[in-house]
């Protein structure tokens, strides 16, 4: 059985979708602090608390769990700036309480939703997995300061883990049963299909004066079910015996601001209300992944291009199931 925390989360609910789909027997473990119950569909769900060492404990004991795939924390930059201790408590300390249940109760498996955050400003673009790491808001710290942990952890108690460095997750599950719904949302494509959808005035531009071709952000926008098949990828490869792997996961083609309301106008045909306005600290000017360690160690090869993520959350966003309108 696999334990997936933050299973009710936007990337954590379309694995435990895919898992569920292979015959996988998953056991979600979320606080719906920040996921959704109606996204977990009908998957065996916990609600408790990283922190909650004694619900770990009981979870450990009463089911056969093989591996853990860790997904639950909190992700947004501006709020981690603001409440620097609410991120390392849930984000580092959450991370340490599961890893000495795991030890505690010889789970020697983890997966770990990391980010493309821990390397801070680009020195070189495309990013491999040597780029050094130097992450620029309490965020990326705690990914960064987790991943640390992690490997330390594998060193003495012989902890096998793989950690997935996230480029800009994207898009939603095909059938439209699932979706990315962040409250409040600050993620750019989301966004962009509520203006076409009426449903917000317009889009801010966040600078139109960075060094690239059209002035605005380029990015790698990855789709959910791609990052959710190099989680499994990894996750075989760990139980084949590999002790560890780190790996982007991106589709090394760089997207601009301007490319993705291009491509958002096309697929929706609608009209996609824009605003100029001042850089959003802390941005990057361009974020594009090298995966070639994860093509080649894991066999992974992302099958969705950009057109793919945003057709497929503008269906979720007309047709979505759970959340406030
Ligand atoms: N962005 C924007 N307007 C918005 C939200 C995002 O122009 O309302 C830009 C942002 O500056 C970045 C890109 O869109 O260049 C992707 O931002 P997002 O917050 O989706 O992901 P991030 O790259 O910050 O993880």
């Amino acid at each position: 059985m696999i334990l997936v925390t933050g299973g009710a989360g936007y990337i954590g609910s379309h694995y435990v979708l895919e898992e569920r789909a292979r015959h996988r027997d998953v056991l979600v473990l979320d606080d719906l602090s920040r996921g959704h119950r109606e996204a977990v569909l009908d998957a065996p769900l916990v609600t408790a608390n990283l922190n909650d060492r004694r619900a770990l404990d009981e979870l450990f004991t009463a089911h056969p769990i093989e591996a853990v795939v860790h997904f639950a924390a909190f992700t947004y930059v501006g709020e981690s700036v603001a409440q620097p201790a609410r991120y390392y408590r849930n984000n580092v300390a959450g991370t340490l309480t599961l890893l000495e249940a795991m030890r505690d109760h010889g789970v020697r498996v983890l997966v770990f939703s990391s980010s493309c955050a821990t390397y801070g400003q680009p020195e070189y673009v495309p990013l491999d997995e040597r780029h050094a790491q130097r992450p620029i808001s309490p965020y990326g710290e705690t990914k960064f300061a987790t991943e640390r942990m992690i490997e330390a952890f594998g060193n003495a108690y012989g902890l096998r883990y793989a950690l997935l460095r996230y480029f800009n997750a994207a898009g939603a599950d095909a059938e439209g049963r699932i979706g990315e719904l962040h409250e409040p949302e600050t993620h750019l494509i989301p966004l962009i299909l509520q203006v076409a959808s009426g449903r917000r005035e317009s889009l801010q531009v966040f600078g139109t004066d960075y060094p690239t071709p059209d002035g605005t952000c380029i990015r790698d926008y990855i789709h959910v079910e791609d990052l959710v098949a190099a989680h499994s990828l990894a996750l075989e490869r760990l139980m084949g015996g590999a002790a560890q792997g780190i790996y982007n996961l991106g589709t090394e083609n760089g997207h601009s601001v301007c490319d993705v309301i291009d491509a958002a106008r096309r697929i929706t045909g609608r009209r996609v209300r824009v605003e100029e306005t001042a850089r959003r600290p802390g941005d990057p000017a361009r974020l594009v992944a090298s995966a070639a360690l994860a093509r080649s160690e894991l066999g992974w090869r992302p099958k969705h291009d950009l057109g793919d993520s945003v057709s497929s959350a503008w269906r979720w966003e007309q047709g979505r199931r759970y959340g406030a309108r």
